[in-house]
């Protein structure tokens, strides 16, 4: 079995940021995968499982509403290893080209009343909500974000020569 792009990136040297994680051309169009990386793995603490689903919730609405993004948006969701998320995008801009909006989509957190769609009927576990977490968590990465807009670190990721962890173990979580 072939190990998949992401898996070349070291894991252990990935600090928070928006990478590029694949680009796939779709009969002549660039549909580009981002890495939106919150917290640092294997390093620090994922980030709250419930506060994730809301996350989840509250910026795939803000994405889908945004007047001036909404229809360059094809996915928002979260890494299985919670620490981040997937975002896909027509096209192929550089990260630092969407820092802006995702600051803004963090910022948004801050002001959100209520978890959007945690009706029976519009989500998969409307119990596994947290808006206070995920305020917390948001404020969090949007300030990182902000200061570190400059800080070309936050877009690069580290990559290994190896497909496999130190000890030899391959792995298949992002
Ligand atoms: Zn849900």
């Amino acid at each position: 079995m072939d190990l998949i792009p992401s898996f070349s990136v070291d894991h252990t040297k990935i600090v928070p940021g928006i990478f590029e994680s694949r680009v796939d051309d779709i009969a002549g169009n660039k549909i580009t995968t981002y890495d939106v990386r919150v917290t640092r793995p294997n390093i620090e603490p994922c980030v709250d499982v419930s506060a994730m689903h809301s996350l989840e919730h509250i910026i795939a609405t803000f994405l889908r509403n945004d007047p001036d993004w909404k229809d360059e948006v094809i996915y928002w969701g979260p890494m299985g290893c919670l620490t981040g998320f997937y975002l896909i995008l027509k096209g192929n801009r550089a990260p630092k080209e969407i820092v802006d909006l995702l600051i803004r989509a963090f910022d948004s957190v801050k002001d959100s009343e209520e978890v959007p769609g945690v009706e029976p009927e519009n989500c998969g576990n409307c119990c596994m909500h947290n808006l206070v977490y995920a305020k917390w968590y948001a404020a969090k990465f949007a300030d990182y974000l902000k200061s570190n807009k400059d800080n070309d670190a936050i877009y690069t990721y580290p990559k290994t020569e190896r497909l496999a962890t130190e000890d030899g173990r391959q792995f298949f979580d992002s």
